[in-house]
């Protein structure tokens, strides 16, 4: 059933960078007004972290399919497999359309000196993509597991290692269980899980699978020894490529939050507002596109 409806062609085009949830509703969102977009993604599917970060016991991706499919039928061109400012230059998307959005989001995975180089180690973010993509080994995944991180993100690891048959689960996190960040309800699913959850602990020294972590307040010493170590220490955006400077600010007006530096360059989603959650970029990405709108040449806001 066709909900929604593309407006009458205005003549115009926009190029947006990245299919997350921003860049999808803001793709939606100008289709309504009658623009003409082209979303351009790394990835060969769109969806940025529904379809490559959170787990398929959580979101189905058939569930995210459908989405995009909405948005394609509604006009929206998606061309997947092409990251801005490696497969084409930014400079080229500024010459060819008549404005540029950025929703790249907080793509790259935060890490820990202490673990760059280890052969034992992979970020979260890494392992969850694989395990979306099907691209996981037979028989890769060892007995014991280390997962460092207080988050969302670790509990989905943690949570998703157990679903995966893995015996040992252990989740050390920097927070204790009162500041943990992750929400409630996932922290509970994760003890459900099996997971060994340990609070409060700071890795201070790893020897390729043997890490040492102390209490921040205690004078207490952990060693654990796993097969592997996954860290989900926060995610943070890729500019390469990108020549955008963002310059929002808390005080500005709403809607120079998704103007840069460059009259021509809007930014919106993570990427913008720091890691956040879905309907938040949702919202972005509709809020953008009504700047957009604006900026080249007006629209109602109804
Ligand atoms: C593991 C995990 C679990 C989460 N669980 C939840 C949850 O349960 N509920 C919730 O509300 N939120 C959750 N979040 C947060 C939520 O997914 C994000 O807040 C949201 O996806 C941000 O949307 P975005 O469009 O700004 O960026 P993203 O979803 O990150 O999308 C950005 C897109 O840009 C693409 N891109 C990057 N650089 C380029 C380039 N140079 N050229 C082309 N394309 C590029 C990326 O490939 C990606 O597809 C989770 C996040 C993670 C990582």
């Amino acid at each position: 059933m066709q909900i929604l409806k593309a407006g009458k062609p205005t003549g115009q085009k926009v190029a947006i960078i990245g299919a997350g949830p921003a860049g999808l509703q803001a793709a939606t969102t100008l289709r309504q007004y009658g623009v003409a977009v082209t979303i351009f993604e790394e990835h060969p599917k769109a969806g940025g972290y529904l379809t490559y970060g959170i787990p398929e016991y959580r979101l189905p991706q058939e569930i995210v399919d459908y989405e995009v499919k909405r948005i394609i039928d509604l006009g929206a061109e998606i061309r997947c497999n092409i990251k801005v400012g490696k497969d084409i230059s930014f400079d080229q998307l500024k010459a060819d359309y008549d404005a540029v959005l950025v929703t790249v989001g907080n793509s790259k995975a935060k890490t820990l000196p202490m673990f760059e180089h280890n052969i034992c180690t992979e970020s979260a973010i890494s392992f969850l993509a694989r395990v979306k993509n099907g691209e996981l080994q037979e028989n890769e995944l060892p007995d014991h597991i280390l997962v460092i991180g207080g988050g969302d993100v670790a509990m989905d690891v943690a949570t998703t290692l157990k679903k995966l048959g893995v015996s040992y689960v252990t989740d050390v996190a920097y927070e204790e269980f009162n500041e943990f960040k992750a929400s409630k309800k996932e922290l509970a699913g994760t003890r459900k899980a099996g997971v060994t959850l340990i609070d409060g602990y700071v890795p201070t020294k790893v020897a390729t699978n043997v890490v040492t972590f102390k209490h921040r307040k205690l004078d207490a010493e952990l060693t654990i020894k796993a097969d592997k170590i996954i860290y989900a220490v926060g995610q943070t955006s890729d500019l390469t490529g990108l020549k955008i400077d963002l310059q929002h600010s808390e005080s500005q007006l709403w809607s120079a939050k998704y103007e840069t530096k460059d009259a021509k360059v809007f930014a919106a989603g993570d990427l913008v507002d720091g890691d956040q959650t879905v309907v938040f970029a949702v919202q972005k990405g509709k809020e953008a596109a009504r700047v957009i709108m604006n900026t080249l040449g007006g629209v109602n806001h109804d």
